[in-house]
């Protein structure tokens, strides 16, 4: 698996979707760009949600905020107090970690040994993996479950708060060693402030100190009664925004899972009190239906409920995917109380109510977050789609399965020969539909290195102009998955394609 995630990295650099930043420079740490393909694929999901989560909800609208904002906002917001993570440096490498991440590390180790142990034990009985944990007696097993339990339990505790000196314990009491010098020489851990800050205009002095946005969710609070009131908003209503974040990330790890610059979609529900749990559950499905639509399997999502929750938080859950390296968060879904209002309120000093009209009263409007990274999403369609098929002359092709809709080009057009005509008519075709769909000519090499380039990018069809073309008006239609052919009438290229790529 491992493996398979290092191709799908190169893969991506190959083709033209993902680059380290300041690749002539050897790069910039968990930051990346996204080249010609890459673009094209990550503005299809921001479309895809956009669609769906604006404007297919009378009730919801969007805004674009600004990156910089007034710095109260994070004294209010509780970013500058609490949005740490605990760090923790080994002496030896000079190595930084996220004390948290080498724990949870640790217990994804016991839970690999249970796994194995019980896999193995469902293969000898011929029953299911559930079936043979459920009966499992085996003392190896037993013993990792308890150990596995109990330091999750001490973890837990040892977050609240969070007591970083109990964290560092942990690390001692579990000998975890650093994964690159593989000593425990482990200094005491520390809070790091995940925040980028950077000063707005000529003066120096702390007022002058602003920071760039971890989420983009405060833009939306501090807007929050703008748009109320020049939308004519009635709750329950939502504001959704797509926009970039930024995290001082201690531990940047798997490729564009974990960067320091990255995107958010972001959508914030203001509800009634006392009806945010209803909400709340009912966007889990909503927004767990959206991931399903894109027909990547039900058995590679699940959600991931929050026992320990922030401190603005009465509820929250993670939607998580299949990735190569494990189920993972993709999207949070979050029921963030009146916090983020009544702290406003109380730092800006302004009344930001909301007066509804049916009961004549006055109040702040509780709030359901449903908040996704558009990296994460771009890792997990990726992941999905890269596909090694063996083909039956024994030859082996790479294809990106991606839903149509999603694909950065949706049609390649491709005469046989580059003479006779054909160039022009194939030219003719591009012409007429490129304002449509991104349609891609290509000349260059046999047909059958065109249609891997194609599929190594994941355009969905190829057409290819022939002789017979110029006679009857008909091109070869080639779908990337099924590798079928058919004939069609060039004058049908439109409808077909379009039906099978509309979001
Ligand atoms: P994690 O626990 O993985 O750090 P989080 O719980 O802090 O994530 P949220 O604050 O809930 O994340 O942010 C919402 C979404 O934003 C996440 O589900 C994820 O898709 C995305 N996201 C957060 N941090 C990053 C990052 N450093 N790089 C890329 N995407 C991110």
């Amino acid at each position: 698996q491992e493996d398979v995630f290092k191709k799908i990295v190169s893969h991506c650099k190959e083709y033209g979707f993902v680059f380290p930043s300041s690749d002539i420079y050897d790069g910039l740490g968990a930051v990346y760009d996204y080249g010609q393909n890459g673009v094209e694929l990550k503005n299809n999901i921001k479309e895809y949600w956009w669609k769906s989560m604006v404007l297919l909800h009378e009730n919801i609208v969007g805004i674009d905020s600004a990156i910089f904002m007034h710095p109260t906002i994070w004294k209010a917001s509780g970013h500058v107090d609490a949005f740490n993570d605990p760090l923790i440096d080994n002496r030896d490498s000079k190595k930084r970690y996220r004390a948290d991440v080498l724990i949870e590390d640790q217990i994804a180790k016991y839970e690999e040994k249970i796994d194995k142990e019980v896999a193995k034990a469902a293969k000898k009985f011929g029953d299911s993996f559930d079936e043979a944990m459920f009966r499992q007696t085996n003392p190896r097993v037993q013993e990792q479950l308890a150990k596995r339990d109990a330091l999750h339990e001490r973890y837990a505790q040892a977050m609240q708060g969070p007591n970083l000196e109990e964290l560092k314990q942990i690390i001692i009491d579990e000998e975890i060693v650093d994964p690159i010098s593989g000593t425990k020489n482990w200094t005491d851990v520390r809070q790091f402030n995940l925040m980028f800050s950077t000063e707005m205009g000529s003066l120096s002095d702390a007022a002058s100190k602003i920071y760039l946005r971890p989420e983009t969710a405060q833009g939306i609070f501090v807007n929050y009664l703008n748009v109320q009131k020049t939308g004519r908003m009635k709750v329950p209503f939502g504001i959704a925004q797509i926009g970039k974040a930024f995290r001082n990330e201690i531990v940047a790890r798997q490729f564009i899972f974990r960067m320091r610059e990255f995107e958010q979609m972001e959508m914030q529900f203001f509800v009634t009190p006392g009806t945010e749990l209803d909400w709340f559950h009912s966007w889990k499905e909503t927004r767990m239906k959206w991931h399903q639509a894109l027909g990547f399997g039900a058995e590679n999502y699940r959600f991931h409920d929050h026992e320990k929750l922030a401190h603005y938080a009465n509820a929250a859950s993670d939607i998580e995917f299949r990735m190569p390296f494990g189920f993972k968060e993709v999207e949070g879904i979050h029921s963030r109380t009146n916090f983020d209002l009544s702290q406003h309120e109380k730092f800006s000093g302004k009344s930001i109510k909301y007066f509804d009209p049916q009961t004549n009263e006055s109040y702040t409007p509780y709030v359901i977050e449903t908040s996704i990274g558009v990296d994460r999403m771009f890792l997990s369609v990726m992941c999905h789609a890269y596909e090694e098929e063996k083909l039956e002359n024994g030859e082996t092709r790479t294809v990106l399965k991606l839903p149509a809709a999603l694909a950065p080009v949706k049609l390649a057009v491709l005469p046989l020969v580059k003479k006779d005509g054909l160039p022009e008519k194939a030219r003719e075709i591009v012409n007429a539909l490129k304002f449509k769909f991104n349609t891609h000519y290509d000349e260059k090499d046999t047909i059958g290195k065109r249609y891997r380039r194609q599929d190594a990018i994941g355009t969905p069809f190829c057409v290819t102009v022939d002789h017979d073309t110029l006679k009857d008006n008909c091109v070869t239609l080639r779908y990337r998955d099924t590798m079928q052919q058919e004939r069609v009438n060039i004058d049908q290229l439109e409808n077909l394609i379009e039906d099978k790529v509309s979001i």
